[in-house]
């Protein structure tokens, strides 16, 4: 049986001769694992279409739960990342994540776009990639059931506190006077960090990277949406010391 997917090609793993392993993200099914034979021999057309973070469109064939692509078209092969090593490692962290959060038989159309925009906007330079970093994990979290309560202090109800702390393994907010009523220990927010969080994680699709964030405020923005990912996913990701170790160099 053949069927046609678009699938961001999260990993790609050598097999044999000349075959590849994909893991990939479709837009019909969630995360599959497919072969892709002959894709590493010399002139195959499915080369290109089967790196590792392209968009393409992929014919399966299925036999006895075996699934083979058996042709693929190249859709967005984001080539500012093949061209700046840093931000393809940056984007490899991504697709670690995705992988991590996605499951076979279950499409998400709200997490393929987000990493689809996230590696167009990476690719493109539209933001800095800090920022790029930051908007994926905290939407993410977001759409995949770890949405945070940024939107007042649980005690008094105060939504623009002066000084609000923010509860990392719970994702709430606290004013300054309710902080000690945090069940745990809290991090100071400066106001921007809060806004733009807001902004993340509750505007539209579209309009995700459109602020300004500058300064302290960005940094910890960057921490804080990183440090909240791993807590909520409670594992660390290979991908993301390699890319500390690689973004300056
Ligand atoms: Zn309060």
């Amino acid at each position: 049986m053949f069927e046609t997917t678009k699938a961001l090609i999260l990993r790609e793993v050598r097999y044999k001769e000349s075959d590849r392993i994909l893991t990939v993200l479709t837009d019909t099914d969630g995360k599959r694992t497919l072969k892709a034979r002959g894709a590493l021999r010399k002139g195959s057309k499915m080369a290109a279409a089967t790196q590792q973070l392209t968009f393409s469109e992929l014919t399966v064939f299925e036999n006895r739960g075996r699934a083979t692509v058996n042709e693929a078209t190249l859709l967005e092969p984001f080539e500012g990342l093949r061209a700046d090593f840093s931000a393809f490692s940056l984007g490899c962290y991504f697709a670690e994540v995705l992988e991590a959060t996605s499951e076979e038989g279950m499409p998400d159309p709200a997490v393929l776009q987000l990493a689809l925009n996230s590696l167009y906007a990476l690719s493109r330079g539209l933001c800095a990639p800090a920022q790029v970093k930051a908007v994926f994990e905290l939407r993410l979290m977001a759409i995949t059931g770890y949405e945070p309560d940024l939107s007042a202090c649980p005690v008094c109800g105060d939504t623009e506190p002066e000084s609000p702390w923010f509860f990392l393994p719970e994702g709430t907010i606290f004013c300054g006077r309710h902080r000690a009523d945090a069940p745990g220990g809290v991090t100071p927010l400066h106001p921007d960090t809060l806004a733009a969080m807001r902004h993340i994680v509750y505007s539209d699709p579209k309009r995700i990277f459109s602020f300004t964030l500058e300064g302290e405020p960005m940094n910890q923005l960057a921490s804080l949406s990183e440090r909240y990912l791993l807590t909520q996913l409670d594992r660390g990701f290979s991908s993301l010391d390699y890319w500390k170790k690689v973004k300056d160099i």
